[in-house]
């Protein structure tokens, strides 16, 4: 068996998209009905790898296979020696899973691209005609959730098709410019500036490989915010949200802080820094990027390390000692829990309860003073400049 048609793929392609292309180009009806070809060959070539390409293109990519990745892998490089391509040009356009986390998002790559998984888009996948009517594909980032409006035509990217009202998806309709209902694609959106810069900064952020700076930062305010982040207004309220920071967010702590003075019930040495912060510090851990930089975790250290600054240690308790869990004291210092043990054993931090002989102490066990672990990571990050880091906002 062999592909008359050679397709090639473009670098910037999805994996759904180049399968379809490749099924055209050689008179299939669409994806499925190749699949169904290539099941019974792929089962004839090599056991194994009988199902290891679903029939449905919308299951086709990587990150869908789980434990049977490795087959996919394979089934995929027998489809490129079938297209005589190289197998590297159609593994590349695949999103696999990756060992990267965003906080406790799961995470998948493509090439140097690391996102968080839900940030891809799963029911639908909007198009721009105007690229389609250009080259007859579709680019990979038009699967991303923040990405709504196209950077190189200054158009909405459309979402619904104007007869059945159903979402656009060409992995169900297995074309790129009509509907499942048949119906040819047409624009009627309206132009979201917010959508608009979001494309552009991702676009910029793509270009120059640093993308998880905005992923990052988007599924943290989407965390944060319980917001979705294919709501119309979402880019919107991150954008606003973004052009003061970090005011918006000192603000919100600084509200919490005072909600914590006027109710509370016990003394603050005894208090659980979770029950009056919440996830804060965990949730921040959702804006890191790979090379260890996080824009969201600089500010809540900051805001705590003015927070204890501003509540000396006294004899009556006060906000600045409440209890930290060995987990949030770990991202604080930037280390692992087993290094915050190892701290305590060696005498840099004290514990708030008198520890049994060989208790081992939980991620969970709120026994960290917070003034201590925030003067310990002053003491380490030694190489902090003294004044406040200016940030700037990725569009
Ligand atoms: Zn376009
Ligand atoms: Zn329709």
């Amino acid at each position: 068996m062999h592909f008359l048609v050679q397709t090639k793929p473009y670098p910037d392609e999805a994996l759904e998209s180049y399968l379809l292309r490749l099924a055209r180009d050689n008179s299939y009806y669409g994806y499925s009905e190749l699949a169904d070809i290539l099941w019974q060959w792929l089962a004839e070539q090599d056991h194994e790898l009988e199902g290891a390409l679903p029939l449905e293109l919308s299951k086709v990519d990587v990150y869908h296979a789980r434990q049977a990745s490795s087959f996919r892998i394979r089934a995929l490089k027998l489809v490129a020696q079938l297209a005589d391509i190289n197998a590297g040009n159609i593994l590349s356009l695949a999103w696999r899973r990756s060992n990267f986390k965003f906080g406790n998002l799961a995470a998948v790559s493509r090439n140097e691209l690391t996102i968080p998984l839900e940030l891809l888009r799963t029911d639908n996948i909007p198009v721009c005609i105007e690229c389609l009517s250009e080259s007859s594909y579709v680019p990979f980032y038009w699967h991303l959730k923040p990405y709504k409006a196209c950077h190189k035509h200054k158009t909405q990217l459309i979402t619904h098709c104007e007869e059945c009202y159903d979402l656009i998806d060409y992995r169900a309709s297995e074309t790129f410019l009509e509907c499942s209902c048949g119906l040819k694609i047409t624009s009627s959106e309206q132009l979201n500036d917010a959508d608009f810069k979001i494309a552009i900064a991702i676009a910029i952020a793509l270009a120059g490989n640093n993308s998880q700076k905005i992923v990052g930062l988007i599924s943290w305010f989407a965390k944060i915010k319980q917001l979705d982040v294919s709501d119309t207004d979402f880019n919107r309220t991150f954008v606003d949200y973004f052009s003061t920071w970090p005011d918006g967010f000192t603000a919100e702590l600084d509200l919490i802080t005072n909600n914590a003075r006027l109710k509370q019930l016990n003394p603050f040495n005894k208090t659980k820094f979770n029950s009056v912060y919440g996830s804060v510090i965990r949730d921040g851990q959702i804006a890191a990027t790979s090379n260890r930089k996080n824009k969201v975790l600089d500010e809540i250290i900051n805001y705590f390390v003015e927070l204890v600054d501003s509540n000396p240690k006294a004899k009556h308790p006060n906000i600045g000692d409440l209890l930290l869990c060995t987990f949030d004291a770990a991202v604080l210092l930037n280390t692992t829990t087993e290094q915050v043990y190892r701290l305590h054993q060696e005498g840099f931090l004290n514990c708030a309860y008198p520890q049994k002989k060989h208790e081992q102490l939980r991620a969970d066990s709120h026994v960290f003073y917070l003034r201590q672990v925030i003067e310990l990571q002053q003491a380490f990050a030694t190489e902090k400049p003294l004044t406040k880091k200016q940030f700037i906002a990725p569009w």
